[in-house]
């Protein structure tokens, strides 16, 4: 199959949709690889690299689109690349057309089939193609929220970790998911003292067994939820209710318990944020006060990494792409139902009920 890889045009997106060492997987089994020039330099990877493992090097992004049968991307098309849209193209990357009516729209009309790195999901329910970049999240949090410590950044001035013979910082995080879990294994091992609170007893009970003491572990409540927070340093908001905004967990008015100068990092931010005070920040700009308060609040935390995150994307994502390039998009799809679940457009048609019902559209 001829596969392409373009470089990433949305701002300030530095990675890439294949490692050299995926290139090599598939130039090996017979595939045809383009990458566009400097694609992979965001990431580390260098043309040379991509070379080393037989892909081929292409100058421009029409070069690469207009031969490809699979294209592989990270981040949705962007207006300026909906003309490179066409029939018989796969397009395979996080889409998030659920609110984007344009890039909707252009999918349709220019009959591409086009699967969502987000809609991917095994039998249980976990979403594959999302997971890494929660456990990048989850892990970046008690790092930036370290950094937004430091007295010089508005914080309280505590380290995480004290020292012999001076307590260590409190860290809350609240929702014990894949970014809790994470953000609990890097806070405890920067020796911060750690509480994790979750709705769910069967999680609390497998953090029991996964976090091994490392972290105390609570029923999460309003009531646990204001106790735990007049008292710490730094707050990790990491909860997730499927499909619905973030809950508010975390009022004003118990903003006013807080510590000053104590750290909100709301990684739920992507979700609406589960602080009241919370709104979206950048990588550029990414903390601001309220009422004494630090708010950490970056929405594509994953993004400040892009070495870890393209490795940790890219692993989650090629065996995926190894069987689309085997047996071919329909095959796949038919033996594959995760794969399925991610197809939302396919040939003028939408193909997922979410996407179909957020547009108002047929499914
Ligand atoms: P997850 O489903 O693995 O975990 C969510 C957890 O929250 C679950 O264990 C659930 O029981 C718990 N929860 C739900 N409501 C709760 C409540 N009221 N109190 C306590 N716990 C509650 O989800 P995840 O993958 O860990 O993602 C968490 C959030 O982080 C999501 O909103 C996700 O979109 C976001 N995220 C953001 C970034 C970023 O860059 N900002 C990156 C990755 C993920």
């Amino acid at each position: 199959m001829r596969i392409g890889i373009p470089r990433e045009i949305k701002r300030k997106e530095f990675r890439v949709a294949l490692t050299p060492a995926g290139a090599l997987e598939l130039t090996s089994s017979g595939h045809q690889v383009t990458v566009e020039t400097a694609a992979g330099e965001g990431s580390g990877f260098s043309d040379d690299d991509y070379r080393a493992a037989s892909a081929h090097i292409a100058p421009t992004a029409e070069d690469v689109w207009s031969d490809a049968e699979l294209l592989l991307k990270v981040k949705e098309p962007i207006p300026q690349e909906y003309p490179l849209l066409r029939e018989e193209l796969v397009v395979f990357t996080y889409l998030h057309i659920a609110a984007d009516e344009p890039l909707t729209r252009a999918l349709l009309e220019s009959g591409t089939t086009a699967i969502a790195y987000e809609t991917v999901q095994l039998p249980d329910g976990r979403l594959p193609l999302l997971a890494p970049m929660s456990e990048v999240a989850g892990r970046l949090a008690p790092q930036m929220g370290a950094t937004s410590l430091e007295k010089a950044r508005g914080g309280r001035g505590i380290l995480l970790g004290g020292v012999p013979g001076v307590p260590p910082a409190k860290v809350v995080i609240l929702g014990g998911g894949i970014v809790g879990y994470n953000a609990a294994l890097i806070a405890s091992g920067m020796r911060a003292h750690v509480l994790v609170l979750d709705q769910s007893v069967d999680r609390i009970r497998a953090l029991e067994t996964m976090l091994d003491g490392r972290a105390q572990l609570a029923m999460s409540s309003r009531l646990e939820i204001e106790h735990a927070i007049s008292d710490a340093d730094m707050v990790i908001g990491a909860v997730l209710v499927p499909g619905a905004l973030a809950p508010k967990l975390v009022t004003r008015e118990i903003l006013a318990s807080m510590k000053p100068g104590a750290v909100l990092v709301d990684v739920a931010i992507d979700q609406g944020g589960c602080f009241e005070t919370s709104r979206p920040t950048t990588h550029d700009d990414p903390v601001y006060e309220v009422d004494g308060i630090v708010h950490y609040c970056v929405a594509n935390m994953p993004g400040a990494v892009p070495v870890t995150s393209t490795r940790a994307l890219t692993n989650a994502t090629f065996p995926y792409i190894e069987l689309i390039a085997r047996e071919g998009i329909e095959a796949a799809i038919d033996r594959l139902a995760p794969l399925a679940a991610g197809v939302n457009v396919a040939r003028g048609v939408i193909t997922h009920q979410a996407v179909a019902d957020a547009h108002g559209l047929p499914f």
